[in-house]
C-alpha cells in the first residue's frame, strides 16, 4: 500500500519537441498530484505486488499485466513465483515448462520472453536486474512502459509510466481532443512532469488504480471523481 521515499537520481527528461508539450493551468499539476494521492491512500488496492520491492517479482507481474486482468493474474503470479523463486531457477527451466506454468494467461510469447529476460540477467548482470533506464530498455521484452515499471516499483525512482490506463486518465483531464495514440509523445512527457518529487512509487500506482476504478474506459464515476473541478472531459459524455 502507499508509500515508500528515498533520494532521487536525476530525471532523464525524454527528448521532446516542444509541439508536443501540453501547458498545465497555474495550480492544476499540484491539484492533480494532491488529489490523486488522497484518493489512493483512501482507496488504493491492495495487491501482492505491492507488498515487495524484489524486481524479479515486479517483473513477473508486470508481463502477466500486460495483457491479463489483475483477478486473474493474482492466483498465477503466487504458483509462478512458488515455482521459480529467482531470476535463476526461472533461467534453469525449459521454456516449454515454463509455458505451461503459465497457463492459461494466454499471449505465450510473454512466458518466452520472460525467461529470456531471466537468461540475460543471470549471464550479463549475475541475477540482478539494473536500474538503468538505457540498460533495461536493451532487454528484448523490456520497452519503456515496463522499464518505468520496474524503476518506479522496484528501485523507488521517479520514473514515468504509460499504460492504457494512464493515457486515458491523462488525456482526458489535460487534453480531451484528439486521438490519444497519436499523443503519445506529450502524454509520456506529462507523464512524467506530474509525478511529485520522491513520489513516483505512489503517484504511478495510483494512477493506474484510478484508471482503473474511476477513471474507466467506459462510464466513468464523473460525478464522483476528484478531479472534476478542472477536468477537461468533464461530464464524460461518451466516446466521439
Ligand atoms: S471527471 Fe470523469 S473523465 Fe474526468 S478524470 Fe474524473 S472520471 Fe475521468
Amino acid at each position: 500500500m502507499p508509500t515508500k521515499s528515498r533520494v532521487q537520481k536525476p530525471l532523464r527528461r525524454p527528448k521532446q519537441s516542444s509541439k508536443h508539450s501540453v501547458s498545465l493551468a497555474r495550480g492544476q499539476k499540484q491539484r492533480f498530484q494532491q488529489r490523486l494521492l488522497k484518493w489512493y491512500k483512501q482507496h488504493g488496492r491492495d495487491l501482492p505486488w505491492r507488498k515487495t520491492s524484489d524486481p524479479y517479482h515486479i517483473l513477473v507481474s508486470e508481463v502477466m499485466l500486460q495483457q491479463t486482468q489483475v483477478d486473474r493474474v493474482i492466483p498465477k503470479y503466487h504458483e509462478f513465483l512458488e515455482r521459480y523463486p529467482s531470476f535463476e531457477e526461472l533461467a534453469g527451466a525449459p521454456v516449454a515448462e515454463v509455458k505451461q506454468t503459465w497457463y492459461p494467461l494466454g499471449y505465450n510469447i510473454r512466458p518466452e520472453r520472460l525467461h529470456s529476460i531471466a537468461c540475460e540477467t543471470v549471464v550479463r548482470y549475475g541475477g540482478k536486474l539494473p536500474s538503468d533506464p538505457d540498460e533495461l530498455l536493451s532487454f528484448k521484452g523490456i520497452g519503456r512502459y515496463t522499464a518505468g515499471a520496474i524503476r518506479s516499483f522496484a528501485f523507488n525512482e521517479d520514473a514515468p509510466i504509460l499504460d492504457t490506463n494512464v493515457i486515458r486518465v491523462l488525456h482526458r483531464v489535460f487534453i480531451a481532443t484528439g486521438d490519444p495514440k497519436a499523443q503519445k509523445a506529450a502524454l509520456w512527457e506529462l507523464s512524467e512532469a506530474l509525478i511529485p518529487r520522491g513520489k513516483g512509487y505512489d503517484f504511478n500506482q495510483a494512477i493506474m488504480d484510478f484508471g482503473a476504478t474511476v477513471c474507466a474506459a467506459r462510464d466513468p464515476y464523473c460525478l464522483l471523481c476528484p478531479m472534476k473541478t478542472f477536468c477537461k472531459t468533464f461530464p464524460f459524455k461518451g466516446p466521439k
